[in-house]
């Protein structure tokens, strides 16, 4: 027999049609191995289970089976609506009947897979059962004949896996070529690439034995154990390939240099206020890297309005006010150390320049600005107060040559004509916006590895922030600056609108400005849902101009507008020939709208509460109060205490501990396209399974850096760099 590895591809010991081929692609599944690790979504117990022929009179069914027959009608004499179809297992069909509850109609289809639990009545050959509780299955289970889900005691229980499926392949294909790759003898040729005295630490199962259990599991131990093994297993891979990057950061020359704080305390006593003592602290954090053993990896992690371009500013004036270093075979010409500074938009970008310049006019230091559209420089020749427009050719040259030692720009940066001198540090802002390739371009800029900073504003749990960034070290900057007016948030029932817009139509009376979020909408078809918002968005702006705001304008920013579009409307928004902004939740953040203080946000309850921070962090930005509306139509109390914790938290990584646990990581920010499988999610909810994985990667490479003894873990981590990322 051909023995079975599982880097085989599936097609080379099974055959498999096209409609099954099309459908494991979607699921990213092509090797032998590739379908092990498609782990089972959950287990169903199916000890209670009948068969539909067997049913008798009075029992008590559990069936699993698909619909068929749908009918909604309205009982002969009482009226009452009647919902009726068949349920049938392969065995049998029985009738089924559900009274009173004509939504029930409306939510089942034929041919949906369901579990039904309620109690058979009616007489002999005309049996049927009534409003059975009923549930909807994405799959069927196995069939209970299968012998491997046989219970071998009293105590064991016969649990059966289920599998995700998409169009094409079902869950059962998944455990009958899964049992067949087991038949095969495959998890004899299976090597665990984790040593084992890691394993024995934190009592995992081998990897053979995990697979074994994890898909035809005999209890209910085995299950957990060995996802227990496969969680570990994923954020270990992460945590040693993040180990790696900050091993490579570590090893590459830097630029070593001193800065003295009374310096820099000229620097800072300037702004029009005085810095957080976050903000001191993250400086100080900085200033100690920059004058450390290697290049520094740093994200600076604080909300929206916390202050993050002050401290970027402070440390570019550090860096710029620094001489290179002597060496590298250089002489040591004119020129100080530069400093790049990303952003993801023009406007953003472009504010950064403004900011700068308020900060840096008194200073013999240039600022240079470059974007798709153009290039600026302060100061102008003519004119020492103000910004000048300038070719690419020109500001490219005095960046060369080391003239202008801050360059703000937005990708635009990125571009191979755009060389520095002495590129000493690197500042991106709103990191999330960026691929991990974008930011290395810029980090490749210079012959020594640039200090990095990274700034965002997306709040995440320390599980999330300890896997996803384990190569950075962070900082918080978790205080708001002093005197700001905390945002009033009021939770507003669909129906109850009326005051909210009143409120709204005074602000707007006195020259405030509004956004309207519509809600969320969840497609698996990333186009579809594009398409649905882009859609809610118009319809609601329309609704707004008819029936509410008539004397404003409005105008309207979605997911399928081109950037430039995009661009052009929050121009417009900034500079105010727009009063309401009706947009989706997708779009730009981090853009400064001074004058905008209201923000709408319909159909709250779709949204993490991180995300909902998130939205409400754009109307904070100004000294006039702020207000947030979540609209919510759910009646649900769950929902709504959870809301309330949106009018109470002090910030956003509180709320985003909070939807870690209550609603898991799927709601988190970017976790969707994370790369992460569903169990490695999971496993974000334990801090103490992340811990001990970042320990042991630590250690792995610490002791072995090209992980030439771990061959398979190497091929492991090298594999997520490619396909993790947090954007
Ligand atoms: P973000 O962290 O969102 O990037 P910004 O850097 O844009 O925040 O700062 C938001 C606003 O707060 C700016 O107008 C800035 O001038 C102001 N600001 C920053 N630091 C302080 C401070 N310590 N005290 C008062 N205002 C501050
Ligand atoms: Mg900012």
């Amino acid at each position: 027999m051909l023995t079975m590895n599982p880097s085989d591809l599936l097609s080379s010991h099974f055959r498999i049609d096209v409609e099954h081929q099309k459908a494991l692609k979607r699921l990213g599944i092509a090797t032998i191995g590739d379908l092990l690790y498609h782990l089972p979504v959950r287990y169903d117990d199916i000890n209670d289970t009948q068969s539909v022929v067997g049913l008798q009179k009075g029992s008590e069914a559990i069936i699993y089976g698909q619909i068929g027959g749908l009918k909604a009608r309205k009982a002969w004499k009482s009226r009452r609506p009647i919902a009726e179809g068949w349920v049938e297992d392969g065995t049998a069909r029985i009738k089924v009947m559900w009274f009173n509850q004509p939504y029930l109609a409306k939510m089942l289809h034929d041919g949906m897979y369901v579990k039904l639990t309620g109690k058979v009545t009616g007489s002999e050959g005309k049996l049927y059962i009534a409003n059975p509780e009923t549930e909807q299955l994405d799959a069927l289970p196995i069939s209970t004949n299968d012998s491997i889900f046989k219970a071998h005691s009293d105590t064991d229980t016969a649990i059966y896996p289920v599998y995700r499926e998409t169009k094409g392949v079902t869950s059962k294909w998944f455990y009958h070529t899964i049992m067949k790759c087991f038949e095969k003898g495959v998890l004899d040729s299976i090597d665990d690439p984790i040593p084992e005295a890691i394993l024995k630490r934190y009592t995992l199962p081998q990897l053979s034995t995990a697979l074994q259990w994890v898909h035809t599991p005999q209890k209910a131990t085995h299950t957990e154990s060995a996802r227990k093994r496969f969680a570990f297993e994923e954020v270990f891979y992460i945590q040693v390939q993040k180990a790696k990057e900050r091993a490579e950061v570590s090893a590459a020359s830097f630029y070593q240099f001193n800065t003295d704080k009374k310096h820099l305390d000229a620097f800072t006593e300037r702004f029009p206020f005085p810095l957080t003592a976050a903000q001191k602290k993250a400086i100080d954090a900085i200033l100690k890297d920059f004058d450390g053993n290697h290049a520094m990896s740093r994200l600076l992690e604080g909300d929206v309005g916390s202050g993050k371009t002050a401290v970027a500013a402070t440390t570019a004036y550090a860096v710029a006010t620094s001489r290179p270093p002597e060496g590298l075979g250089k002489k040591i010409e004119f020129g100080n150390l530069q400093v790049a500074y990303m952003a993801p938009t023009e406007i953003l970008a472009k504010q950064h320049f403004e900011s700068f310049i308020t900060y840096f006019k008194h200073l013999p230091i240039s600022i240079g600005l470059i974007t798709g559209s153009g290039c600026m420089k302060f100061p102008s020749k003519t004119n020492p107060d103000k910004p000048t427009s300038l070719s690419k050719a020109q500001l490219l040259k005095w960046v060369k040559n080391g003239e202008i030692p801050i360059l703000i720009g937005t990708h635009a940066l990125i571009y191979k004509s755009v060389t520095f001198k002495h590129l000493a540090h690197v500042i991106i802002d709103e990191q999330h916006r960026f691929g991990t390739n974008q930011r290395k371009a810029l980090a490749k800029k210079d012959e020594r590895m640039p200090h990095l900073l990274s700034m965002t504003a997306t709040p995440i749990p320390r599980t999330l922030a300890l896997t996803m960034y384990g190569d950075l070290d962070i900082t918080l900057l978790d205080e708001m600056p002093k005197g700001r007016k905390p945002i009033v948030t009021q939770i507003v029932g669909k129906g109850d609108e009326a005051p909210m817009y009143e409120h709204v139509r005074e602000q707007l009376q006195e020259g405030r400005q509004a956004y309207v979020i519509c809600p969320r909408i969840e497609e698996p078809d990333p186009d579809k849902e594009t398409a649905l918002m882009q859609k809610s968005v118009i319809a609601e702006a329309a609704r707004l101009k008819k029936e509410v705001f008539p004397e404003y304008r409005i105008g309207i920013l979605h997911g399928k507008m081109k950037p430039s579009e995009k661009d052009a409307v929050m121009l417009q928004f900034l500079e105010h020939h727009i009063d309401i902004l009706v947009a989706t939740s997708v779009v730009e953040v981090g853009v400064n709208v001074p004058n905008a203080t209201n923000i709408i946000i319909e159909g709250a309850e779709r949204f993490g509460l991180s995300q909902l921070h998130q939205l409400r962090g754009r109307v904070v930005r100004s000294t006039h109060q702020a207000y947030c509306f979540a609209v919510t139509g759910s009646k649900s109390e769950k929902t709504r205490e959870r809301l309330k914790a949106l009018a109470n938290a002090k910030n956003g990584f509180e709320l985003a501990e909070y939807d870690l646990q209550f609603r898991g990581t799927g709601e988190l920010y970017g976790m969707k396209q994370s790369g992460l499988s569903d169990l490695g999610m999971e496993a974000l909810r334990n801090l103490k399974l992340v811990e001990a994985a970042r320990t042991e990667a630590q250690t792995l490479v610490q002791k072995d850096p090209d992980l030439r003894a771990h061959p398979l873990i190497a091929q492991k981590a090298t594999l997520l760099r490619d396909t993790l990322h947090m954007e």
